[in-house]
């Protein structure tokens, strides 16, 4: 049997993950620009699935799909695909294509068809699957957040407990690269129930690794009260980045509480003065069009940026309400002219990148680095 991945930029570390994991169980996902062969497999977010779910109805192939939005709208998307892969795909999808391989019944937990859907009944061991073989990606090293931001699919996809793949699993696969990143909700939560930091887990794992590594910066942002002297010193000591990213999405403590972050404004400036007084460079996560902003809440958001950008630089987004989140039926509010202008004369002068007017771009710039 032959199998497609639908390959698309955006989608390439969940491509290398689920590779590797079909390619223990003998299935290689070759990938494809459009549906081929005996199977084709999606992953669809917010973004893609405009654009991907009419050529999956027309498809001539039995066509799977999974990712965000198959997993949080797993009944309109069985209504053009054949199968739904709800959640995690390392042990469903290769699962799945065995079945399908040898003719066999597909009632499999996880696996949602038009004719309905049972949960799976547990999650996935990051230990027992590689992050990536041929097709190569980053290395994941944590997964699951206990966080609950109520504009974010992570904990929802992935569960609120946090899970680790070990430091021999990390180094093995790092060891691969010249220069390692990482791919966590969290690093600076590496070892830990994500709520604190334990540090000795996080030195275990960073005095273990031999290559450069970047850490606490792209793809492995950190949240800001997890940024303390002593995880700061462990990436001064052990690895290569010169900056540390981290999520503040707004200026606003009544907009943090009600999108339930778990921190405050203080917290972001404390981490920010941090950051600095040990020469790293503060990047900051912005979220800007919450639907319930007020005037006051936005100009709260911009002398936050202000104040970052004398310091470190600003990435910033539009709000984008996702599926399966608590924000996900509500809309964006437009950004006030003070924020807007003062976001473009920031990105004039190099201090904002990110795609706060519109995340298609935002989407096409990301693909093309
Ligand atoms: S935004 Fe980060 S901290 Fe919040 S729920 Fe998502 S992964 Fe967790």
């Amino acid at each position: 049997m032959r199998v497609n991945w639908r390959y698309t930029p955006a989608t390439r570390n969940t491509y290398a993950a689920l590779y590797a994991a079909c390619e223990q169980d003998g299935f290689f996902l070759e990938p494809t620009d459009r549906p081929l062969n005996d199977v084709t497999c999606y992953s669809l977010n917010s973004l893609n699935v405009r654009d991907l779910a009419p050529e999956m109805a027309e498809a001539g192939c039995i066509t799977i799909a999974g990712g965000p939005h198959a997993t949080a709208c797993w009944r309109q998307v069985a209504g053009f695909a054949d199968y739904v892969v709800v959640g995690e795909g390392e042990y469903l999808l290769p699962e799945l294509l065995s079945r399908i391989r040898d003719g066999r019944a597909v009632n499999l937990p996880g696996v949602a068809t038009r004719d309905g859907y049972i949960p799976p009944a547990s999650n996935v061991v990051l230990d027992a699957f590689p992050p990536f073989s041929r097709m190569k990606g980053y290395v994941e090293i944590s997964r699951g957040c206990p966080f609950s931001c109520s504009y974010c699919q992570t904990p929802r996809i992935f569960g609120t407990v946090m899970r680790h793949r070990s430091v021999a699993g990390i180094v093995k696969y790092a060891s691969r690269y010249r220069d390692a990143r990482f791919v966590s909700p969290n690093a600076f939560a590496y070892g830990s129930d994500g709520r604190q930091p334990r540090p000795h887990r996080l030195k275990e794992l960073l005095s273990a690794l031999r290559n450069n590594i970047y850490f606490g910066t792209f793809p492995s942002e950190v949240r800001p009260e997890f940024i303390t002297e002593e995880t700061l010193g462990l990436v001064t000591r052990y690895c290569a980045n010169t900056a540390i990213q981290f999520g503040a999405q707004s200026g606003s403590d009544s907009v943090l509480q009600r999108i339930s972050r778990g921190h405050c404004v203080e917290d972001v400036v404390k981490a920010v003065e941090m950051c600095t007084q040990v020469g790293l460079t503060p990047v900051v996560d912005i979220i800007v069009g919450f639907p319930f902003e007020s005037d006051d809440d936005q100009q709260a958001t911009a002398d936050l940026i202000r104040w970052i950008a004398r310091y470190g630089k600003i990435h910033a987004h539009p709000f984008l309400p996702l599926p399966g989140t608590p924000l996900g039926r509500t809309s964006p509010r437009p950004l006030s002219r003070d924020l807007s202008h003062l976001l473009g004369s920031l990105a004039l002068r190099g201090k904002l990148t990110g795609s706060w007017r519109s995340l298609e771009i935002g989407f096409s710039h990301a693909t093309a680095e």
